[in-house]
């Protein structure tokens, strides 16, 4: 599916020239589907917050708000869907911002071990009511000239999934090796794992294997998609293996600077 456009040299000219223009029509209109799939995808993730939030503010207001109980739990609601949506939009614009690549470039010296530590503190009230041992290993300390917050961002979003996704009593293990010019993280855990024909989906933006359990526990579908573009823009690679039941592993490869 590849459309040529042909512009013919002068006339009689000797040794007729001719320009040819190649369009992969085919990757233009897949980019188009991807953008337009992504406009209905995001308005109906946000319709849901939205609609939550209009019909129980709305049944407090027909009366509902006279039973104090009532009016405690719904206000609670009305708040979570609130954050959701907070939360939704947030990731909406990241992922815009990084995709236009409107975030600039940061270059300074970070220790990745330091980062890995500060993303197990977030999550750490989480890990500890499923019991969940987060551990990290690495050889020595991995220091070296990158941008810190990609970093953070990375490793926090796989952490968070990694312990998401593990029941009682699992294990999230952060392994750091660093060579020449690379620094290879890998994100281990001991968790529900993913079914082998959904692996090569869940990079992309609102797919989700169980879209209940995401939800559920504050998922917007979009992570790994901000993950996937933050490496690209580090020129590194991200690979994942899992097995249902047993766990999974996202290996992310950056190349790296020595010097400043
Ligand atoms: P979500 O907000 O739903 O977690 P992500 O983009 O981060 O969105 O992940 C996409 C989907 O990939 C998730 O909904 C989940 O089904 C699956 N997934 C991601 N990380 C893991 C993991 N460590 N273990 C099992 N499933 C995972």
């Amino acid at each position: 599916d590849v459309n040529t456009v042909s512009i013919p040299g002068k006339m009689g000219e000797k040794g007729n020239k001719s320009i040819v223009l190649l369009y992969d029509i085919t990757e233009i209109r897949r980019l188009e589907k991807v953008r337009s799939d992504f406009v209905t995808n995001a308005s109906h993730e946000l319709r849901t917050p939205v609609t939550a939030l209009k019909g129980f503010a709305e049944t407090l207001l027909d009366g509902a708000m006279d039973n104090p109980l009532i009016l405690k739990q719904f206000l609670e609601i009305i708040f979570k869907e609130a954050n959701r949506l907070d939360v939704l939009v947030n990731d909406i614009l990241e992922l815009s911002r990084i995709e236009q690549k409107q975030v600039p470039m940061h270059i300074e010296r970070i220790n990745i071990n330091q980062i890995a530590e500060s993303c197990f503190q977030v999550v750490q009230q989480a890990a500890s009511e499923k019991r969940i041992k987060l551990q990290l290993s690495a050889e020595k300390e991995v220091i070296f000239n990158g941008d810190k917050s990609r970093f953070e961002q990375i490793l926090s979003n796989l952490i968070y999934n990694a312990v998401n996704y593990t029941d009682q009593d699992g294990s999230v293990d952060v392994l750091l090796e660093q060579t020449q010019d690379e620094v290879i993280i890998k994100v281990k855990d001991s968790g529900i794992g993913i079914p082998e024909e959904d692996l090569s989906r869940i990079f992309e933006r609102f797919y989700r294997v169980d879209k209940a359990r995401s939800r559920n526990s504050g998922g917007t579908g979009l992570g790994l998609s901000i993950v996937r573009y933050l490496v690209k823009s580090l020129n590194g690679s991200i690979a994942v293996e899992s097995k249902l039941g047993i766990g999974s592993t996202f290996t992310v490869r950056l190349p790296y600077k020595k010097e400043m």
